[in-house]
């Protein structure tokens, strides 16, 4: 490990943090095993956010209720379990720009995208194709393929892959748009990453949406990497269905619930098809244990068993803090954050083979910035990062490094460590 310091500045860094602190109190930071500082400078949020300190106690109390209470607590638990999926719901549709109606918060995210692919993905005559963007997540890659395969399509044929241009590493609006207006009419559905987890793209949801809708397809969005984010307007955008996950930007804990939003005009349509369970039916009629449900207009129909409410209390938590803080306010520190260390970034990695790949413009990206590695492996720089620094980053194959400082816990401190970081482990270009 180089101990030569960097041009980087460590006290400006700290004015910075002073004259602009986000919330790190709020928040559990894991510790630094080794290197020069007690705690880690996580950049890895938006794969895993961290545990806020009220997640705890909000946790143990809904167990508290099942000790206490057994069946009871269905009714009579201090948050009883039967409605406590509404609990939810204005704080999730707040974060999205929906109304309380067309959100819920269930299951988990690729669940939730076959849930609603069963009502909006309805291949008929020519328009049959799937539209992803290449550099999908594989959990969507693979769930819209085995859409086209239940519907009795060929999968390669079905699904097409929108790439960058040649030598580009972000697809441009343009590109989108000139494709829907050429073969608009072939397509069944359009399901984009709001934010694409791998470049940290941030897509133009409301354009596209729009472009895609006057062609004719129906329009998804996966927002695992976008709610929390960055702002959300889906409702007035017109989206006409969403899902995401709670685990990365919203801190809810490994593997929590995902959220859901689809459009109000589609609320009252009894044509859609969908797989339903008893909590696909209205509230009220839940327990008169008729042969047939009586699904309300609303979000929650697409819900089907009853949900795991010590899974649904830490994002309840969560939420209230997305709330008490607001996006507004989160997106501006994460604008200032993230620009900080993009300025960093672009004293360090000149001479050395590290790219930044994310959009410069603010308005084009979330908090990520992605690093192409030109030269060695990119999960053996993430690991040195980790054990000889303190920094948490993460890599993804083949050759990018993922930072994601977060405006409700990261700090300008980290992303000087970052750069530094990066500075003492990637040896200069000979
Ligand atoms: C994180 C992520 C997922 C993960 O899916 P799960 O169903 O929650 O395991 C899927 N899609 C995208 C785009 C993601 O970023």
């Amino acid at each position: 490990m180089s101990t030569r310091p960097t041009l980087l500045d460590e006290e400006e860094a700290h004015r910075l943090d002073a004259a602009d602190p986000g919330h790190r109190e709020l928040f559990h930071i894991p510790p630094a095993d080794g290197g020069r500082y007690a705690e880690t400078a996580y950049f890895a949020g938006n794969s895993l956010g961290l545990q806020p300190r009220a997640t705890r106690d909000e946790l143990l109390a809904d167990l508290a209720d099942w000790q206490q209470l057994g069946v009871e607590g269905h009714l009579e638990a201090g948050r009883p379990w039967l409605p406590y999926h509404e609990l939810l719901t204005d704080a999730a549709a707040r974060l999205v720009g929906a109304r309380p109606e067309e959100t819920v918060v269930m299951n988990s995210l690729t669940v939730n995208l076959h849930l609603l692919m069963v009502s909006f993905y309805r291949p008929a005559g020519r328009r049959t194709r799937i539209v992803i963007e290449d550099a999908a997540f594989p959990s969507d890659s693979y769930a819209v393929r085995s859409q086209a395969r239940f519907h009795g399509l060929d999968p390669d044929a079905t699904v097409l892959r929108l790439r960058p241009r040649a030598g580009e590493s972000v697809l441009r609006t343009e590109d989108v748009l000139a494709f829907l207006d050429r073969e608009g009419d072939t397509v069944a559905l359009l399901l984009l990453g709001g934010v694409n987890y791998l470049t940290g793209e941030l897509m133009d949801i409301p354009e596209i949406t729009a472009a895609g809708r006057d062609a004719g397809a129906v329009v998804g969005w996966d927002l695992a990497h976008a709610a929390g984010n960055v702002p959300l307007r889906l409702h007035d955008w017109g989206v006409d269905f969403a899902a995401w996950c709670s685990y990365k930007y919203l801190n809810a804990g490994p593997g929590a619930l995902g959220g859901v939003f689809v459009h109000g005009r589609h609320l009252a349509d009894r044509t859609l098809p969908r797989f339903e369970g008893w909590w696909s039916t209205e509230a009220s009629t839940r327990f008169r244990m008729a042969p047939v449900a009586a699904p309300p207009a609303s979000a929650e129909a697409w819900q089907v068993s009853n949900p795991p409410i010590f899974a649904m209390g830490p994002v309840r938590t969560s939420l209230e803090l997305f709330d008490k803080v607001g996006m507004d306010a989160l997106r501006a520190r994460s604008v200032r954050l993230t620009g900080y260390l993009e300025r960093l970034l672009d004293a360090v990695t000149p001479g050395r083979p590290l790219t930044v790949v994310t959009p410069r413009d603010p308005e084009r990206r979330g908090c990520q910035l992605s690093l192409r590695i030109g030269r060695g492996s990119a999960a053996e720089l993430a690991r040195r990062l980790r054990h000889e620094q303190g920094v948490v980053t993460d890599a993804r194959e083949p050759d990018i490094v993922r930072l994601a400082p977060v405006p409700l816990y990261s700090t300008y401190h980290d992303c000087w460590r970052a750069a530094d970081a990066l500075a003492r482990t990637v040896a200069e270009d000979a």
